[in-house]
């Protein structure tokens, strides 16, 4: 086959160059694929903002973008499934397969984990906005025919919004609060919904993400920074909510979560807060058995995932907002950056 490829190749700060690299490898228990549709992330946005992504720091120019679909066009010495032809969607980290937190079932938290499209090992690990790209035969979920390939790159902030939910208990019949409109936050509504919360609420600055929160199903829509807020949720919930997710990674959101869950309630950090530590109240924590509890990535729910909106539980395609092709990559990025007018842009790159 032709050992070169199109892809966007970040630089350095707000500079990503479409420009001919090396087909990726292909080695033991690796298959290579041909992407058709990656989504653009809020990390990767943070990468194209900055050059580097917190303590992320590339070593080289390097190939974003983790949330894709894609054909398996060669597969490597060892490997039995998925077969050449295979359309599948990708859960992007490639933990160690043999660490106590492998074995144990949960490899979102393996130390050893190389993230597709990231910085966060030297030297970084190149991603799916390009032609061609390579991961483990096991990071491959297939996609049903009937799924198009927007909504099979869809699959893995769906698989974030899944996790944390999973992490919170159960959310059935719960007074739901999800602090950030964003995607992942949209997702989390939707998801909170179709697991049968109730009511659903979603809290955001911005009062266009408030608008499509409830275009999208939420019961109700918040403003953080209504002087009235403690007055809506008491008439809303009562005493506050059973479960509130914080996906903004905004420290003062974090801190007003303790003001609006109910005593015995939970709250699962899912928003990235900076890289300095925030004074929480403990003493809250204790005396009203509030429960705060971490959520990474993913668990093992691509399938789920998949099945759910296969099944149309959840309908995604609104928060699909462009599509743009590889050559545009450059566009796409500064307009996923633009927060307050899109949620997920999206690159088509094969077809
Ligand atoms: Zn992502
Ligand atoms: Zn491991």
């Amino acid at each position: 086959m032709n050992q070169t490829m199109k892809a966007a190749m970040l630089h350095g700060a707000k500079d990503i160059r479409v420009e001919t690299c090396p087909v990726p490898d292909l080695s033991p228990g690796m298959v290579r694929l041909r992407v058709r549709r990656a989504g653009i992330c809020g990390s990767d946005s943070h990468y194209f903002e900055h050059g580097y992504c917190g303590p992320f720091v590339p070593t080289r120019p390097f190939i974003l973008g983790h949330e894709f679909t894609a054909d398996v066009v060669a597969v490597g010495a060892g490997v039995t499934a998925p077969a050449v032809g295979t359309r599948v969607t990708v859960n992007p980290p490639r933990a160690c397969g043999v660490c106590e937190a492998c074995k144990g079932g949960r490899s979102n938290l393996c130390r050893q984990t190389i993230m597709l499209g990231s910085a966060s090992t030297t030297p970084p690990t190149d991603g799916a906005f390009a032609e061609f790209v390579s991961v483990r035969a096991d990071q491959c979920h297939e996609l049903p025919a009937g799924m198009d390939d927007g909504l099979g790159a869809m699959m893995e902030p769906l698989a974030v919004a899944l996790h944390a939910v999973k992490r919170a208990g159960t959310v059935s019949g719960k007074r739901v609060l999800v602090v950030g409109g964003g995607p992942i936050g949209l997702l989390l509504g939707m998801t909170c919904r179709a697991f049968g919360a109730a009511p659903v609420a979603v809290s955001d600055i911005v009062a266009a993400r408030r608008q499509t929160a409830l275009e999208l199903g939420a019961d109700v829509a918040l403003d953080p920074t209504a002087k009235d807020l403690p007055a809506q949720v008491k008439q809303l919930t009562g005493e506050g909510f059973d479960v509130i997710f914080e996906v903004s990674g905004a420290r003062p959101a974090l801190r007003q979560a303790f003001e609006l869950v109910r005593s015995g309630g939970t709250i699962v950090q899912i928003g990235t807060v900076g890289t300095e530590d925030v004074p929480l109240p403990a003493n809250q924590l204790m005396v009203r058995e509030i429960q705060f509890v971490g959520s990474f990535r993913y668990g093992n729910v691509f399938d789920e995932a998949i099945r759910l909106v296969a099944a149309g539980r959840l309908n995604l395609q609104p928060l699909i907002s462009r599509v743009f092709p590889l050559a545009e990559t450059l566009p796409a990025m500064f307009l996923a950056a633009d927060k307050a007018q899109t949620l997920k842009v999206q690159i088509q790159i094969g077809n």
